[in-house]
């Protein structure tokens, strides 16, 4: 039978029933597993049949997770690690070698801008960073050294849309492929593929794990450059040890058949809320790609749908109005995560991006006066009424 993704989400059955038939996925919290006799257990050993044998490279409540992930993307090979990080470095450690360079930007998730400038700059693999608004700059900074195109679909604090198919037409052009960070949208919101995506690198700690129950990350393999997959399964899971745990694999199971459910409540929520706090005197910006006025609007619809997220950024006149603001919340959590069930609110600059020099930030466009929120699950007058107040303190 033919499903929509809301349905495929909850109803993507598991390979084999366990002893008891139980509903849902078990958690097999096991570690080994074992073997008949000699014959199969080398056959899983050497990859000939897929059968767990360690569950540091295969279990099967994380290959549920990832058969879920892949039926809801269509993506040929999906495979889970341990956290965001663990997914973007072990894509970017199959793609790249000694030599070679990464066409990027400065606006970039603060870990994924250390690791592109510092970790692998170690090992002589380079980072472009460029413009990736401007793709007469983008072709201008690829060669033929350049292993990938890497960008973030929608960037973070600064809520900069690039457009991936341009971004696409060059890589394609080079032969090399575009990885992209999602971590912002929903997979189930767009269809990557369609849009020249060929890698998807997803912390999905996020929108997926929704309550904030567990760490985890996903690349979503679309089998475009099939020397890289190889990479990331035989070598980048095997050998660097982050791939995701049974446990969390159920969590993050529970949270993808809700996803859709609480991204359109969240996302009505935060469109409501940006456009309220667009006109309350004291708000010098509102940051949400879902308003009316967002030079990205268009763009991003034609992207990523007609919602524009739970993500939503404001400035204040200075850091001193921001911390008063963030010290006078009475129910919106002073606390890092997005796409929390609880609504959150962060000062990025001194926080996230606060061990990185002025001159850094400044250069990856953090400002001093923006304020992120990430809107909940929660009543939207009840965020906004909490919001309101502590910006009238502010400006009092
Ligand atoms: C949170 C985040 C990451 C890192 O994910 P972890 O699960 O915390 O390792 C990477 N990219 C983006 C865009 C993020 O928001």
């Amino acid at each position: 039978m033919e499903m929509k993704k809301e349905t495929k989400a909850i109803n993507t059955p598991y390979q084999r029933r366990d002893a008891y038939d139980a509903l849902q996925m078990p958690v097999y919290h096991a570690l080994a597993f074992e073997f008949d006799n000699a014959d199969v257990m080398a056959d899983a050993f050497c990859g000939r049949t897929n059968a767990p044998d360690y569950s540091r490279v295969l279990n099967p409540t994380v290959t549920h997770f990832e058969e879920r992930v892949a039926a809801l993307t269509g993506a040929k090979e999906v495979s889970a690690f341990s956290s965001g990080m663990a997914a973007i470095s072990a894509m970017l450690i199959s793609t790249a070698r000694a030599g070679k360079n990464i066409v990027s930007s400065r606006h970039m998730f603060g870990n994924t801008f250390l690791l592109l400038t510092q970790t692998l700059d170690r090992f002589d693999v380079k980072a472009r960073l460029c413009d990736l608004t401007n793709p007469k700059e983008v072709e201008s900074q690829v060669d033929s050294n350049t292993c990938c195109i890497y960008l973030e679909s929608i960037t973070n604090p600064q809520l900069e849309v690039a457009d991936v198919r341009e971004l696409a037409k060059i890589a394609k052009s080079f032969g090399i492929p575009l990885i992209a960070d999602t971590t912002v949208v929903p997979f189930t919101q767009f269809d990557a593929q369609a849009i020249g995506i060929d890698f998807q690198v997803v912390s999905t700690t996020k929108y997926v794990s929704g309550g904030a129950t567990s760490l985890g990350g996903v690349i979503i393999d679309y089998g475009h450059f099939p020397e890289i997959s190889k990479l990331i399964k035989k070598d980048s899971v095997f050998n660097l040890g982050a791939y995701m745990t049974p446990h969390v694999a159920y969590m993050q199971t529970l949270g993808l058949e809700t996803l859709k459910v609480r991204y359109d409540r969240q996302a009505a929520s935060a469109l409501e809320i940006a456009r309220r706090l667009s006109s309350l005197p004291g708000v010098v910006k509102v940051g949400y790609p879902g308003l009316e006025n967002n030079p990205y609007r268009k763009l991003y619809r034609e992207l990523y749908g007609e919602q524009g997220g739970a993500m939503v950024t404001f400035d204040l006149a200075d850091e001193e109005q921001c911390k008063t603001f963030i010290n006078s919340l009475q129910m919106v959590h002073r606390a890092t995560n997005l796409f929390d069930n609880r609504s959150l609110a962060i000062h990025p600059a001194s926080t996230i991006f606060g061990p990185l020099s002025p001159e850094t930030r400044r250069a990856m466009d953090v400002d001093d006066t923006t304020i992120r929120l990430s809107i909940g699950l929660e009543d939207p007058e009840d965020i906004y009424a909490d919001l309101e107040q502590a910006i009238k303190r502010v400006v009092e």
